[in-house]
């Protein structure tokens, strides 16, 4: 069974594949179709957003299409950046630009009100009209300056209170088995056969 991954994020598409290891499908990538339609990320909400994404590219290719869309909600913030968190700091921000905004705004702040989510959600949309939806989250606290090298996005001032290291310091394989991205693609892996299943009929 053909599987669309409907991302052009290179950092996300490699997590998602490295998770998806294992797994009795055929991952296809946007880049494999030569033409696709652009999506506006216009929803209210990871799902909203993550389900647009996964409907289109669906509906152009004809194949089961998995979307995602995940960002940094902090809970001192009322969840901001959340949605917004790929142009916090301007449409064409880069990472850092987005995470220096966010440690402008948490400067000073006390360590109880750094605590923070990273959220993923996944949609999975079958040509038959089939549609799932899987959240995964993982707590952790922002800190005040960067620290690592790996990852991308938000993952040098995100630190993960178990281990003391930020997702930047961490090797892919340790982020891989804890993330947000992971969690959602456990509960996704859990659905997947029934899914295939009923996508058939
Ligand atoms: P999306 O492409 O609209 O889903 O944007 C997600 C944004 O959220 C990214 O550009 C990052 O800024 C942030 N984000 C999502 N997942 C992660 C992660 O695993 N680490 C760091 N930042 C992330």
């Amino acid at each position: 069974m053909n599987i669309v991954i409907a991302t052009t994020n290179q950092n996300k598409l490699r997590e998602l594949k490295d998770l998806l290891q294992g797994f009795d499908v055929e991952l296809l990538y946007l880049k494999d179709f030569s033409e696709h339609p652009a999506v506006v990320e216009d929803g209210e909400s990871f799902a909203e957003n993550a389900l647009k994404k996964a409907r289109a590219i669906c509906a152009h290719t004809g194949l089961v299409t998995i979307a995602d869309d995940s960002g940094l909600e902090v809970d001192s913030l009322s969840g901001h950046p959340g949605i917004y968190s790929a142009r916090y700091a301007g449409d064409r921000a880069t990472d850092r630009e987005n995470y220096e905004k966010l440690l402008r705004e948490l400067q000073g702040a006390k360590p109880e009100n750094r605590g923070a989510r990273f959220c993923c959600v996944l949609a999975i949309v079958s040509p038959s009209g089939t549609e799932k939806v899987v959240t995964g989250e993982y707590r952790g606290v922002i800190i005040d300056e960067p620290r690592g090298h790996n990852g991308f996005g938000y993952d040098p001032v995100f630190l993960d209170p178990a281990s003391g290291l930020t997702f930047a310091e961490m090797q892919p394989e340790q982020k891989n088995k804890i993330s947000h991205r992971a969690r959602a693609l456990h509960e996704l892996r859990k659905i997947l056969p029934d899914f295939l299943g009923m996508a058939n009929q």
